[in-house]
């Protein structure tokens, strides 16, 4: 099974019935790249920058944050790479930078908010993933946006590092690709406002469903609240693709949601452009699309919108999969 699995590796994601998906690799540290490379990863889908600011005692020069960068680009070799700005805060704190403490950490000052203050900060990462991307094929994005307001502050403070650049004759990608997470059910309500004023969404459904949810992620007691089956994330899931269709951007999920076999057939109806995931599971998704038509997910997906409850739905994915592998 598994040496079966391994001969997908150069094979495209596409259904029985010609409909290609993009499958892509969420990664750490710049050392994860093997392993994408190694299960066929088209691309990486979520890079997440935490790495560099975490464990440490100050923050991470420009040029070593422009080093990882530009060695994941270049060894992805022209393929997508999606770089996440700083998603610190939460449960994740600095030492080196005043966070205080808070009652709701996960509802509090994180991520692009905390970034938007951080000016500085924000601007050398900015600088380093721009001058990165001048050695492959980078795009951006921005994580925890809750309305267009955010976007359009941190498009402004990279437009200021742009013209920076351009002043000092700095290369850098001028078409490069701005998109956001949708992690906060205000930005996926609101995906059609959004749609119109960035290159494409990005789903994080770990955070989504905990927003959505009002259930903690990390919380054992309360998990078996925590359902991406939930109609209302479907919902949502839905909304967001379908505006970005209309809008003519792609979708891509982030999540654990993605790499998750059972809900792969209702994510392809749903018409989920890219999926990204632990590298390992690629092999496992990729199957499961090769054995199934585009025309039946949709239809599946068109039953299962109409349940009413998460375990409804989850027991016909599992029946679903069953059939398809
Ligand atoms: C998510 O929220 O789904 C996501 C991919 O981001 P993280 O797990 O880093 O919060
Ligand atoms: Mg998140």
């Amino acid at each position: 099974r598994i040496e079966k699995l391994k001969e997908l590796k150069d094979l495209p994601a596409v259904t029985t019935d010609g409909k290609q998906s993009m499958l892509v690799a969420n990664i750490g540290t710049p050392k994860d790249v093997e392993g994408a490379l190694k299960n066929g990863a088209e691309g990486i889908g979520l890079f997440r920058t935490e790495f560099l600011y975490m464990n440490r005692n100050d923050f991470p020069s420009e040029e070593e944050q422009f080093e990882a960068y530009k060695y994941v680009a270049e060894k992805m070799n022209g393929k997508p790479v999606t770089i996440r700005t700083l998603d610190i805060g939460g449960d994740k704190k600095l030492p080196y930078l005043n966070m205080p403490d808070e009652m709701n950490p996960f509802l509090g000052y994180r991520a692009i908010r905390l970034c938007l203050d951080e000016k500085e900060m924000f601007k050398t990462q900015l600088r380093a993933l721009l001058r990165a991307s001048a050695y492959g094929n980078i795009l951006i994005m921005y994580p925890m946006i809750s309305s267009v307001v955010e976007v359009r502050k941190a498009n402004a403070i990279l437009n200021e590092v742009k013209e920076e650049l351009d002043t000092k004759g700095i290369k850098y990608d001028k078409n490069i690709k701005v998109g956001i997470m949708v992690e906060i059910p205000s930005a996926a309500v609101t995906a059609d406002i959004l749609a119109k004023e960035v290159d494409f969404f990005s789903i994080g459904t770990n955070d989504l469903c905990q927003y959505t949810l009002a259930v903690d992620r990390m919380n054992e007691r309360i998990k078996d609240y925590y359902k991406p089956f939930n109609p209302a994330i479907l919902r949502l899931i839905k909304n967001v693709i379908d505006a970005s269709h209309k809008e003519g951007i792609f979708t891509a999920m982030c999540g654990e949601m993605a790499g998750d076999p059972l809900t792969t057939v209702i994510l392809l109806g749903l018409g989920l452009d890219e999926f990204s995931m632990s590298a390992s599971s690629i092999p496992n998704i990729k199957n499961i699309i090769r054995n199934v038509s585009y025309e039946k997910a949709k239809e599946f997906t068109e039953m299962v919108l109409n349940m009413s409850t998460p375990d409804e739905i989850e027991d016909a994915s599992r029946k679903i999969l069953y059939d398809i592998i």
